[in-house]
């Protein structure tokens, strides 16, 4: 398979970045076969990528005639067996190793030998989640950044069994949706959470010890070291569930205490106070 021949995408799961995913493929030319479980999440998909489009337009990022073209080229289904015709295949289900290895198995079956299926996931093994499949070699890790259609990086994760040509293939589609993709290998977190998530523990564990509130730790990483946002505001923006999981995989995968998340952290988790989508985490948001 080469980038040529790929005319349709596979997008599984269609929250909030598989909808980003649909939106930046169907951008760039592909027909998207966008797949969930349920009619009601397809139709919530859509409204949200007609209203980023609009954003967009209004922009000048994307010309008024191409917003029905693109919406045109996006068909929702809900039945697996649709994702037969798709060329390229990128999963984004929720991040759970049963759910996507059941979900990954399915498709398996549907698609063609020689299609590469691609996993979103933040922090799942791609090695792992490609031994679950009779396709090893043309697995891989494709970590879309949210929102999708803003960010440029792809963090291209290749699993101990990707090939060569799977990983050629993958760095030029993410070219094509003019992403910068970046190449890494499988580990816990790959780069960019390895990274990131202990940065974030430890503004956690600032607060906690009463070294600083959220907003002078925020201040001082915004100021100090230009980053755009603060630790806290950036993990209430992802969800402090989902951070706390990221770092239960890194200190699980390494094995070190390093990585160990702040007890305050499981607190506020524990709590419900999961950041932006709860209305509430180390800042309170209206809905
Ligand atoms: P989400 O919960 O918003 O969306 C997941 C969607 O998958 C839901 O609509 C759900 O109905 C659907 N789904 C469940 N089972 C399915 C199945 N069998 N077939 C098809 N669809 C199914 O989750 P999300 O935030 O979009 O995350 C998806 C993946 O992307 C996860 O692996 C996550 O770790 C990763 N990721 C998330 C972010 C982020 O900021 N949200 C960033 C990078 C990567």
């Amino acid at each position: 398979m080469n980038l040529a021949e790929i005319k349709t995408v596979g997008v599984l799961g269609a929250g909030t970045m598989g909808n980003g995913i649909a939106h930046v493929c169907a951008k760039f030319g592909y027909h998207v076969l966008l797949r969930d479980i349920e009619q009601r999440f397809l139709d919530r998909a859509l409204d949200t990528i007609a209203r980023n489009l609009d954003r967009e337009v209004s922009k000048g990022k994307v010309a008024e005639a191409e917003r029905p073209k693109i919406l045109a080229r996006i068909r929702p289904v809900t039945a697996l067996d649709a994702l037969a015709a798709a060329d390229f295949v990128i999963e984004a289900v929720p991040e759970n190793l049963q759910t996507k290895a059941e979900v990954l198995r399915a498709v398996d079956a549907v698609v063609r030998p020689e299609v590469v299926l691609a996993s979103n996931t933040s922090s799942i093994s791609i090695t792992a989640l490609a031994a679950t499949t009779l396709r090893p070699d043309r697995f891989i890790g494709m970590h879309f950044m949210n929102p999708v259609p803003v960010m440029a990086l792809v963090e291209v994760i290749r699993g101990l069994q990707t090939s060569d040509e799977t990983f050629t293939l993958t760095m030029e589609l993410a070219r094509k949706l003019e992403k910068t993709p970046v190449a890494v290998n499988d580990a816990p977190g790959f780069v960019s959470n390895r990274v990131l998530m202990p940065m974030i523990n430890e503004a956690v564990y600032c607060v906690q010890e009463g070294v600083a509130t959220p907003e002078a730790v925020d201040e001082v990483m915004k100021l100090g070291m230009n980053h755009p946002m603060g630790p806290l505001a950036l993990a209430d923006l992802i969800g402090l569930d989902v951070c706390l999981n990221i770092l239960e995989v890194l200190h699980a995968g390494f094995g070190d205490p390093k990585y160990r998340p702040c007890p305050l952290l499981r607190k506020m988790v524990a709590a419900g106070w999961l950041g932006r989508k709860s209305g509430r985490g180390f800042y309170t948001y209206s809905r």
